[in-house]
């Protein structure tokens, strides 16, 4: 049972010395009770509080990584219901699955999907995650055999190896331990042996029942002997019963505390439909309403691109806008006579000016002011586009070492600022460039150094 705000402040050292971010051990003690803080943050508390302490401080649901390095997959760790409320923390991972039944074309054909479909999107590389290794055939060295040959081909990538049967599925969780995938699954009948394999090979392992009392018996059972990395399957494999699972089990585990169901889940919309579209309907559903995992049955860059977009649209926290880094940006090899452009660091602004750019065929510098990601129009009415700033940005950036001529471009937008920047810059002459990007590559086409 999760502990109060009042209770956790009972084991803090009480010297209100503000380290851990807010003033008082008190404030703190609130903070950890609602899951908005983590222990770490304060320095001073004792181990025997920290032991205390670790129920009430760990989030609600379970995070934990699926493979090693900076290629893991990380799940769990939510701590809202709703994006809005504060956001989504580690994004649904996006698995494609390969059987021991399919024969090599097949196989190759989709591990070649899954290392070449990749997508840039403001700035990120947007691909799927994982690859489900399902044993069918139940021969223990097929299925070795097959996920060995995966983990040679996924560049680091996790894995998840599917059986129920532990005598099929130990020889090839071994063979690929050193990658931490996370096994698949325990259930009623196979739990111990599983739990088993799962310790010997320090792995995450998936728990599956037929309904959410059999999965928080079995989550307990193996929680108590000593397994703590779980991951859910509810068993359900239609879409409405899989979505209300779903919503319980974040509901159990974020409103209710209670502990059986709080860790992250894995669905299946690839056992759910034959319809390529509805699977990716389906995938779509569970990366909003709240999938760790989703595995599908096979990739096409149609389908995967538009889950992936939503889940980094969802995934994003909403009070903090992506942004660029403040800088000089070279587009297609400018030189000294290049046009110079500015625009604020709103990663889509940004990624939509650029390409604009790139598309003119004109090489260009732009210049990438920090407006703290808001757009050119909010940041110029927040003032954080205002010939003040972009005055001394422009004289510190380094760009007048770059050009021969002293032409700055801006967005007509922020057309108003013209006659103080060119009193900030009594070097440059400002341009009033479009109001759309769109316009930009006509606009380029007519600009002139001289
Ligand atoms: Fe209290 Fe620890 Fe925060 Fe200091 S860092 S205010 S001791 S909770």
């Amino acid at each position: 049972m999760a502990l109060t705000g009042i209770e956790i402040f009972k084991k803090l050292p009480k010297t209100n010395c503000g380290e851990c971010g807010v003033p008082t051990c008190l404030a703190f003690a609130m903070k950890l009770a609602t899951g908005q803080a983590e222990l770490s943050a304060c320095p001073y508390v004792s181990e025997q509080a920290k032991a205390d302490l670790e129920e009430a401080s760990a989030p609600p649901i379970r995070p934990l990584a699926i493979g090693v390095g900076d290629k893991a997959l990380k799940i769990g760790g939510e701590t809202v219901m709703f994006r809005h409320e504060k956001r989504f923390v580690n994004p649904s991972g996006v698995a494609v699955l390969v059987s021991d039944k399919m024969s090599d074309a097949e196989v190759d054909d989709r591990l070649k999907k899954f290392n070449e479909l990749k997508f840039e999107r403001v700035g990120l590389i947007l691909q799927a995650d994982l690859v489900a290794v399902k044993g069918e055939s139940g021969e223990p060295a097929r299925f070795e055999a097959l996920v060995k040959k995966v983990k040679d081909k996924l560049d680091g990538k996790g894995l998840v190896l599917m059986s129920e049967d532990p005598k099929v599925l130990g020889p090839a969780a071994r063979a690929c331990a050193d990658r931490k995938p996370l096994l698949y699954a325990a259930t009623k009948e196979n739990a111990d042996a599983m739990a088993q394999l799962a310790k010997e090979v320090s792995a995450p392992l998936a728990v599956k029942a037929e309904s959410l009392d059999g999965l928080a018996e079995l989550t307990t059972k193996l929680t108590a002997a000593g397994l703590k990395d779980l991951v859910l399957d509810s068993g359900a494999r239609t879409p409405k019963k899989a979505l209300e699972d779903q919503i319980i089990i974040r509901r159990s585990a974020l409103v209710k505390k209670f502990r059986p169901l709080g860790f992250p889940t894995i669905t299946f919309p690839c056992e759910m439909t034959d319809e390529p579209m509805k699977e990716a309907l389906l995938a779509s559903m569970f990366v909003a309403k709240y999938g760790g995992i989703v595995v599908l049955s096979h990739l096409e860059g149609h389908s995967l691109f538009p889950i992936l977009v939503e889940r980094m649209n969802i995934y994003t926290d909403p009070q903090r806008p992506m942004a660029t880094s403040e800088g000089i940006y070279e587009i297609g090899g400018p030189g000294e006579n290049s046009p110079v452009l500015i625009t604020s660091n709103f990663s889509l602004t940004y990624f939509i000016v650029s390409g604009e750019i790139e598309g003119s065929r004109i090489p260009s510098w732009l210049l990438v002011k920090d407006t703290e990601g808001l757009s050119v129009m909010t940041a110029w009415a927040a003032g954080k586009f205002s010939a003040d700033l972009i005055g001394p940005f422009v004289k510190k950036c380094g760009i007048a070492g770059k050009v021969k001529h002293h032409k700055l471009i801006i967005p007509g937008y922020a057309a108003v600022i013209s006659g103080e920047l060119e009193e900030e810059l009594p070097d440059w002459k400002v341009f009033i460039g479009p109001r759309e990007a769109g316009h930009i590559p006509a606009y380029l086409k007519m600009w002139k150094p001289e």
